[in-house]
């Protein structure tokens, strides 16, 4: 296929889609040898048990049914981005705008094992993560400061993750940055147009079109995005519209667990574990919104920005959609056909 322009429906952001560069989808996979083995317990890390004394204060745990011992644990960032006693007073300097850095920082530790792969975690583990994501998130959202809280996950070093201990962080400040503000206000102008959603739109056509597809199930679909930035980006998406993460039901996190636990699981295997960040992108609001709809954003660090998509702000992605769809569904029963994964 020659190279084809095309664009997110929900942001108008550009995308050169350009598969003739001579890679094939397995070709983006990462070679085994980048990884160390990892020990599954190691002395001298905070997050291993046995060093809770330097983990103060501990905001969230979730236990074992029946046990002393803790399934996840949330505690404030050591060396935070963002500190909470802050105001978020805007004050001029000159003709710049500052405030202080406000804002909390927490890292969710997502098992006491050390060598916990998050891919590995059985499915209902997985869904304790993400309980314990939405607990933080709602504890987040009563505070009136909080405008954005983002829940996201950095796994290995090309992603940023400096901490081999399996974990998570959430961050919460006071300021919408223009990315999100315009992604909102595109899906605004979507919908005084059209009247709905257009993510739900973008929904139907995809569980219709079935090319991009990597799993539906009762509550989500997993889908490559038409206008992929990188190889292998994936989206899952709650099939009811629901604009915030906050809104799901305990039922709804077992299905998102279930898609996750497969997607992540066949990241690992298919292209030996690659390095990726995932992002919750979701609008802390009061009421329901009719025209933005939360979903889970992965993307595998393969590819690297170069100087044409810094400059130009439009990503040219190496791998065709479809194609990494095709990949990661090959061997796997029943998932591009059937409605139940
Ligand atoms: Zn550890
Ligand atoms: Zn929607």
């Amino acid at each position: 296929m020659s190279s084809e322009i095309r664009q997110n429906k929900a942001t108008k952001e550009w995308v050169i889609i350009s598969p003739s560069r001579g890679k094939r989808p397995h070709d983006f996979g990462q070679r085994k040898a980048e990884r160390q083995p990892v020990p599954r317990y190691q002395a001298d890390c905070p997050f291993c048990p046995g060093n809770e004394e330097r983990l103060t204060p501990i905001l969230y745990q979730a236990s074992v049914p029946g046990s002393d011992s803790w399934q996840t644990r949330v505690v404030p960032n050591k060396f935070p981005a963002l500190t909470p006693d802050n105001s978020v007073e805007r004050y001029g300097v000159g003709p710049y705008v500052a405030l202080p850095g406000y804002g909390q920082h927490e890292v969710v530790i997502e098992s006491p094992r050390h060598d916990q792969e998050l891919a590995g975690l059985g499915q209902a583990q997985l869904q304790t993560v993400i309980n314990t994501y939405h607990q933080r998130y709602l504890a987040l959202c009563a505070e009136p400061k909080n405008t954005l809280i983002l829940i996201f996950r950095n796994h290995g070093p090309r992603a940023g993750a400096s901490l081999l201990h399996p974990h998570s962080q959430v961050i919460s400040t006071g300021i919408i940055p223009r990315h999100l503000r315009w992604r909102e206000e595109e899906a605004e102008r979507y919908y005084d147009e059209w009247g709905h959603c257009v993510f739900c739109d973008i929904l139907a056509f995809e569980a219709a079109d079935r090319q991009r597809v990597v799993l539906e199930n009762e509550s989500y679909l997993a889908f490559v995005p038409f206008a992929a930035e990188v190889p292998f980006e994936l989206w899952i998406m709650p099939k009811r519209h629901q604009s915030d993460f906050a809104h799901t039901s305990n039922e709804e996190r077992g299905a998102l667990a279930q898609a996750m636990q497969s997607v992540l699981g066949r990241l690992h295997t298919k292209l030996n574990d690659p390095d990726y960040n995932y992002v919750f992108t979701t609008y802390n609001r009061p009421a329901s919104e009719p025209h933005v709809h939360w979903y889970l954003r992965i993307r595998p660090r393969l590819v690297t920005r170069a100087g044409f998509e810094i400059g130009s702000g439009i990503r040219v992605n190496p791998s065709l959609p479809e194609a990494d769809a095709a990949f990661l569904n090959d061997g796997e029963r029943g998932v591009a056909a059937s409605t139940k994964a």
